[in-house]
Protein backbone atom coordinates (compact mmCIF):
# COMPACT_ATOMS: atom_id res chain seq x y z
CA UNK A 1 0.00 0.00 0.00
CA UNK A 2 1.29 3.61 0.95
CA UNK A 3 0.19 6.98 -0.16
CA UNK A 4 -0.77 7.17 -3.80
CA UNK A 5 -2.79 4.22 -3.62
CA UNK A 6 -4.81 4.88 -0.51
CA UNK A 7 -5.15 8.28 -1.91
CA UNK A 8 -6.60 6.60 -5.12
CA UNK A 9 -8.84 4.30 -2.92
CA UNK A 10 -10.31 7.44 -1.17
CA UNK A 11 -11.01 9.10 -4.83
CA UNK A 12 -12.50 5.46 -5.76
CA UNK A 13 -15.10 5.52 -3.05
CA UNK A 14 -15.96 9.33 -2.79
CA UNK A 15 -17.06 9.40 -6.55
CA UNK A 16 -18.68 5.97 -5.55
CA UNK A 17 -20.58 7.83 -2.49
CA UNK A 18 -21.26 10.47 -5.43
CA UNK A 19 -19.20 13.12 -3.67
CA UNK A 20 -16.48 15.01 -4.39
CA UNK A 21 -13.16 13.94 -3.20
CA UNK A 22 -12.21 16.94 -2.03
CA UNK A 23 -14.56 17.25 0.55
CA UNK A 24 -12.54 14.30 2.41
CA UNK A 25 -9.32 14.97 4.20
CA UNK A 26 -6.88 12.24 4.15
CA UNK A 27 -5.54 12.14 8.43
CA UNK A 28 -1.97 10.33 7.42
CA UNK A 29 -1.61 8.63 11.21
CA UNK A 30 2.40 8.67 11.70
CA UNK A 31 2.16 7.75 15.70
CA UNK A 32 5.06 5.52 16.70
CA UNK A 33 6.18 5.22 12.90
CA UNK A 34 10.28 5.61 12.22
CA UNK A 35 10.94 9.22 11.25
CA UNK A 36 11.96 8.40 7.82
CA UNK A 37 8.59 6.97 6.62
CA UNK A 38 7.01 9.98 7.95
CA UNK A 39 9.30 12.16 6.25
CA UNK A 40 8.81 10.30 2.93
CA UNK A 41 5.49 11.18 2.71
CA UNK A 42 5.83 14.81 3.30
CA UNK A 43 8.62 14.88 1.01
CA UNK A 44 5.66 13.15 -1.34
CA UNK A 45 3.71 16.69 -0.67
CA UNK A 46 1.37 14.99 1.67
CA UNK A 47 0.74 17.43 4.89
CA UNK A 48 -2.24 16.49 7.18
CA UNK A 49 -1.09 14.48 9.93
CA UNK A 50 -2.72 12.90 12.80
CA UNK A 51 -0.61 11.49 16.16
CA UNK A 52 -2.48 10.08 19.07
CA UNK A 53 0.22 11.55 21.85
CA UNK A 54 0.78 15.29 22.82
CA UNK A 55 4.30 14.46 24.06
CA UNK A 56 5.45 12.24 20.65
CA UNK A 57 3.99 14.88 18.78
CA UNK A 58 5.91 17.13 20.51
CA UNK A 59 9.35 15.43 20.28
CA UNK A 60 8.67 15.20 16.30
CA UNK A 61 6.38 18.00 14.63
CA UNK A 62 7.93 20.98 15.69
CA UNK A 63 11.43 20.24 14.12
CA UNK A 64 8.89 19.12 10.82
CA UNK A 65 6.85 22.21 10.89
CA UNK A 66 10.37 24.28 10.25
CA UNK A 67 11.05 21.88 7.25
CA UNK A 68 8.30 21.73 6.03
CA UNK A 69 5.31 24.41 4.89
CA UNK A 70 1.70 24.63 5.98
CA UNK A 71 1.66 21.28 7.90
CA UNK A 72 -2.06 20.17 9.29
CA UNK A 73 -1.78 18.29 12.69
CA UNK A 74 -4.74 16.60 14.24
CA UNK A 75 -4.98 14.84 17.85
CA UNK A 76 -6.55 11.77 18.13
CA UNK A 77 -5.48 10.61 21.02
CA UNK A 78 -6.82 10.43 24.15
CA UNK A 79 -6.33 14.34 26.26
CA UNK A 80 -5.39 14.67 29.95
CA UNK A 81 -6.46 17.55 31.00
CA UNK A 82 -2.89 18.67 32.38
CA UNK A 83 -1.62 18.20 28.51
CA UNK A 84 -4.40 20.95 26.95
CA UNK A 85 -1.92 23.80 26.67
CA UNK A 86 0.77 21.99 24.70
CA UNK A 87 -1.91 20.56 22.45
CA UNK A 88 -3.32 24.19 21.94
CA UNK A 89 -0.40 25.36 21.02
CA UNK A 90 0.89 22.27 18.71
CA UNK A 91 -2.19 21.14 17.38
CA UNK A 92 -4.23 22.29 14.39
CA UNK A 93 -7.18 19.73 14.94
CA UNK A 94 -8.48 18.21 18.16
CA UNK A 95 -10.48 14.97 17.55
CA UNK A 96 -10.92 13.62 21.34
CA UNK A 97 -12.83 16.30 23.26
CA UNK A 98 -15.38 14.16 25.48
CA UNK A 99 -16.24 15.90 28.87
CA UNK A 100 -17.04 19.54 29.77
CA UNK A 101 -14.05 20.17 31.55
CA UNK A 102 -11.94 19.67 28.95
CA UNK A 103 -13.62 21.88 26.49
CA UNK A 104 -13.37 24.35 29.27
CA UNK A 105 -9.77 24.08 29.50
CA UNK A 106 -9.24 24.16 25.76
CA UNK A 107 -11.69 27.59 25.65
CA UNK A 108 -9.40 28.88 28.13
CA UNK A 109 -6.11 28.38 26.24
CA UNK A 110 -7.53 29.55 23.17
CA UNK A 111 -8.17 32.80 24.91
CA UNK A 112 -4.88 33.07 26.38
CA UNK A 113 -3.22 32.24 23.50
CA UNK A 114 -5.42 33.63 20.82
CA UNK A 115 -6.05 30.61 18.98
CA UNK A 116 -7.83 27.70 18.57
CA UNK A 117 -7.53 24.13 16.97
CA UNK A 118 -11.09 23.13 15.11
CA UNK A 119 -12.92 20.85 17.58
CA UNK A 120 -14.44 17.22 17.44
CA UNK A 121 -16.40 15.63 19.70
CA UNK A 122 -15.92 12.06 20.62
CA UNK A 123 -18.58 9.91 20.81
CA UNK A 124 -18.47 6.31 22.61
CA UNK A 125 -21.15 5.32 19.87
CA UNK A 126 -19.89 1.76 21.50
CA UNK A 127 -21.12 2.30 25.04
CA UNK A 128 -17.44 0.20 25.96
CA UNK A 129 -17.22 0.99 29.37
CA UNK A 130 -13.66 1.64 29.35
CA UNK A 131 -13.41 3.68 26.13
CA UNK A 132 -12.87 7.25 25.42
CA UNK A 133 -15.63 9.26 24.27
CA UNK A 134 -18.78 10.99 25.55
CA UNK A 135 -21.46 9.04 26.36
CA UNK A 136 -24.36 9.04 24.02
CA UNK A 137 -27.10 10.72 26.50
CA UNK A 138 -24.60 13.39 26.98
CA UNK A 139 -23.46 14.09 23.29
CA UNK A 140 -26.18 17.32 22.54
CA UNK A 141 -25.28 19.05 26.19
CA UNK A 142 -21.70 18.77 25.14
CA UNK A 143 -22.04 19.98 21.75
CA UNK A 144 -24.05 22.66 23.29
CA UNK A 145 -20.87 23.71 25.83
CA UNK A 146 -18.67 23.67 23.11
CA UNK A 147 -20.73 26.10 21.37
CA UNK A 148 -21.67 28.50 24.10
CA UNK A 149 -18.00 28.70 24.87
CA UNK A 150 -17.12 29.70 21.68
CA UNK A 151 -15.06 27.05 20.49
CA UNK A 152 -14.80 26.15 16.26
CA UNK A 153 -16.53 22.60 16.76
CA UNK A 154 -16.09 20.79 13.35
CA UNK A 155 -17.93 17.77 13.94
CA UNK A 156 -18.11 14.36 16.00
CA UNK A 157 -15.24 11.34 16.03
CA UNK A 158 -16.06 7.81 16.77
CA UNK A 159 -13.27 4.66 17.04
CA UNK A 160 -16.04 1.50 16.41
CA UNK A 161 -15.68 -1.18 18.96
CA UNK A 162 -13.24 -3.86 17.26
CA UNK A 163 -15.76 -6.47 16.81
CA UNK A 164 -18.51 -5.12 15.42
CA UNK A 165 -19.67 -3.83 12.29
CA UNK A 166 -18.01 -0.27 11.74
CA UNK A 167 -20.77 0.86 8.94
CA UNK A 168 -23.41 0.63 12.19
CA UNK A 169 -21.46 3.37 14.18
CA UNK A 170 -20.97 5.64 11.44
CA UNK A 171 -24.26 5.80 10.43
CA UNK A 172 -25.30 6.30 14.25
CA UNK A 173 -22.71 9.48 14.22
CA UNK A 174 -23.44 10.74 11.09
CA UNK A 175 -27.50 10.94 12.44
CA UNK A 176 -25.87 12.10 15.81
CA UNK A 177 -24.21 15.20 13.82
CA UNK A 178 -26.90 16.16 11.62
CA UNK A 179 -29.04 16.42 14.86
CA UNK A 180 -26.89 18.79 16.16
CA UNK A 181 -26.08 20.48 12.75
CA UNK A 182 -22.70 19.85 12.86
CA UNK A 183 -21.02 18.57 9.09
CA UNK A 184 -17.28 17.32 10.43
CA UNK A 185 -17.72 13.57 10.38
CA UNK A 186 -14.21 11.94 11.73
CA UNK A 187 -14.52 8.57 11.21
CA UNK A 188 -12.47 5.61 9.22
CA UNK A 189 -9.70 3.89 9.42
CA UNK A 190 -6.76 1.97 7.29
CA UNK A 191 -9.67 -1.32 7.79
CA UNK A 192 -13.03 0.92 7.24
CA UNK A 193 -12.33 3.75 5.48
CA UNK A 194 -14.06 3.07 1.93
CA UNK A 195 -17.06 2.18 4.49
CA UNK A 196 -16.97 5.51 6.84
CA UNK A 197 -16.28 7.43 3.14
CA UNK A 198 -20.22 5.70 1.71
CA UNK A 199 -21.75 7.25 5.56
CA UNK A 200 -20.16 10.53 4.89
CA UNK A 201 -17.12 10.74 6.59
CA UNK A 202 -15.13 14.15 5.87
CA UNK A 203 -11.81 13.10 8.00
CA UNK A 204 -10.44 9.70 7.70
CA UNK A 205 -7.74 8.55 9.57
CA UNK A 206 -5.49 6.21 8.10
CA UNK A 207 -1.75 5.06 9.55
CA UNK A 208 -1.10 1.04 8.88
CA UNK A 209 -2.12 1.11 5.19
CA UNK A 210 0.05 4.29 4.72
CA UNK A 211 2.91 3.59 6.61
CA UNK A 212 2.78 0.11 7.14
CA UNK A 213 2.43 -1.50 10.64
CA UNK A 214 3.46 0.28 13.08
CA UNK A 215 6.62 -1.40 14.63
CA UNK A 216 5.32 -2.50 18.39
CA UNK A 217 6.74 -1.12 21.69
C1 LIG B 1 -3.96 4.62 15.35
C2 LIG B 1 -5.25 5.30 15.07
C3 LIG B 1 -5.77 5.34 13.76
C4 LIG B 1 -5.09 4.71 12.56
O1 LIG B 1 -5.17 3.32 12.64
P1 LIG B 1 -4.78 2.39 11.39
O2 LIG B 1 -5.53 1.14 11.63
O3 LIG B 1 -3.30 2.23 11.45
O4 LIG B 1 -5.21 3.09 10.17
C5 LIG B 1 -6.96 6.01 13.57
N1 LIG B 1 -7.62 6.60 14.60
C6 LIG B 1 -7.16 6.57 15.85
C7 LIG B 1 -7.94 7.22 16.92
C8 LIG B 1 -5.96 5.91 16.13
O5 LIG B 1 -5.51 5.89 17.40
Amino acid sequence: MGLPEITERVETAARKAGRDPADIQLIAVSKVQPLARVEAVLTAGHRVFGENRVQEAQGKWPEFKDRFDGIDLHLIGPLQSNKTRPAVELFDAIHTVDRTKLARRLADHAQELGRSPDIFVQVNTGDEGQKAGCALPDVDALVAECRALDLPLKGLMCIPPVDEEPSLHFALLAKLAARNGLTGLSMGMSRDFESAIAQGATHIRVGSAIFGDRVPG
